[in-house]
């Protein structure tokens, strides 16, 4: 009896379980021939091939990937074209995004700009890191929904797209689609290398097509058209199925890898043993990212787009920081974003908080500059005890004191909200 038990739990197991597997979502991947229409892409003639044009290899090439992606129940294709039509980049991208695709391939035929014809082979690109201030930038105008899949919704349920934390988030999503594109990328070259093609890599690129895509993607040059042995293996019937061939497998295998590891952020980290809740630190730390006798309004280039900068002003000299944050892991992301922004020589420096001043306090420059304030001038309009000084001509006008940093920061969070702008946390020493 009890066995019999077993026997039937074990058969209503077996059922749930097929169940399950069948009802696991497909792996979408959208596949990019690129140009078409009256964007011929590259091209060149032959007398013996004739004319090979970059539209048309990347359709043939195209289609036949998709063919045999469409055989496998797996995988769901979607196109951005499947004839000789033009969509636009950001039309292609849309696509991509709107159907929350796992994976975006874009087709491309390369062409050098000398005609000695010497360069040859296939790259593949995925979006470069340098890039990644500019495209947070895209994300947070215009994308700032689409780029959060079901799960990070979960995690960052409280998603504003100008708060630090979101930012820090793009940041992650991010670096999780670039480790996976150049995980891709590298099966994809490697496998051209395999059927004896001449592979020139892997490469990171700031290219439209990628930047705009919410997920995995690359882009590959599948060989040179105005190479003679590139344009005739492209525009063969064996080599598009060569290339498409080599794409299929690298596909495949970028999905068993993501299937293994259950979960595609999971695959370029080894499994991590249960960490601990992460425990505050003693202090708050902020990201120095320089020390200059300037003084810097937000948007100023100088400042190299970050936003959620503190300028401290300590002895005539401006300290610029970046983030406050007391969790170690959240200080390291803060400095990776200030060194990717170009702070080279960025680091972290500790607060105490809440420390008061005995030998000094701390005021708010609000205004320095070589013409003196009219009495009607906003600031002085709307603020009573300003203090005035001028130093090597140039007007400083300052206000407030306080003893605590935070302190300070809330009485320039009142200023600002009274519309006085761009004011400076000064430290006094007496
Ligand atoms: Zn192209």
């Amino acid at each position: 009896m009890y066995k019999l038990n077993f026997k039937i739990i074990l058969a209503f197991l077996l059922i749930f379980s097929s169940t399950f597997i069948f009802a696991q979502k497909k792996f979408t991947v959208v596949l990019d021939a690129g140009h078409g229409g009256s964007d011929h892409g590259a091209n060149r003639s032959y007398p013996d091939i004739g004319l090979v044009e970059e539209k048309n290899v990347t359709l043939a090439i195209v289609l036949k990937l998709g063919a045999m992606l469409e055989k496998n129940k797996d995988f769901k294709v979607i196109y951005t074209r499947k004839i000789d039509e033009y969509p636009s980049l950001t039309d292609r991208t849309n696509i991509a995004n709107r159907s929350k695709a796992d994976l975006f391939i874009s087709v491309h035929v390369n062409s050098s700009p000398s005609r000695s014809a010497t360069a040859r082979g296939t790259e593949t690109f995925v979006q470069g890191p340098a890039q990644n201030r500019e495209n947070l930038e895209v994300a947070k105008q215009e994308n700032s929904v689409i780029y959060l899949d079901e799960k990070d919704k979960e995690t960052f349920a409280s998603y504003d797209p100008s708060s630090p934390e979101s930012l820090i988030a793009l940041k992650l999503q991010q670096s999780k689609y670039l480790e996976n594109s150049l995980i891709v990328g590298s099966f994809v070259e490697a496998n051209f290398e395999k059927s004896g093609r001449f592979s020139r890599g892997v490469k990171q690129e700031n290219l439209h097509i990628l930047r705009r895509s919410a997920m995995p993607s690359i882009l590959i040059e599948t060989g040179f058209v105005n190479n003679y042995e590139d344009a005739l293996y492209l525009s063969s019937e064996k080599g598009q199925q060569e290339v498409a061939e080599n794409i299929y497998k690298a596909i495949i295998d970028y999905k068993k890898a993501t299937d293994r590891k259950a979960g595609v952020e999971l695959i370029t980290k080894k499994p991590e043993p249960q960490k601990p809740v992460e425990v505050p630190l003693k202090n708050d730390f902020r990201i120095l990212l320089m020390t200059v006798p300037n003084k810097y309004n937000l948007n100023d280039p100088e400042l190299r787009g970050l936003n959620y900068i503190l300028p401290i002003k300590e002895n005539g000299i401006y300290k610029y920081y970046y983030g406050v944050t007391n969790m170690a892991s959240v200080k390291d992301i803060n400095l990776k974003t200030a060194k990717d922004a170009g702070f080279k020589n960025a680091y972290a420096v500790g607060f105490m908080p809440n420390q008061k001043l005995v030998t000094g306090y701390y005021n708010i420059e609000v205004y320095a500059g070589k013409d003196k304030l009219s009495s009607n001038s906003p600031i002085l309009l709307a603020l009573k005890d300003v203090e005035r000084n001028k130093s090597n001509g140039i007007f400083y006008y300052t206000y407030g004191k306080v003893y605590t940093l935070e302190d300070a920061v809330q009485l320039q969070k009142d200023l600002e909200d009274k519309g006085i702008k761009n004011t400076v946390i000064q430290k006094n020493f007496k």
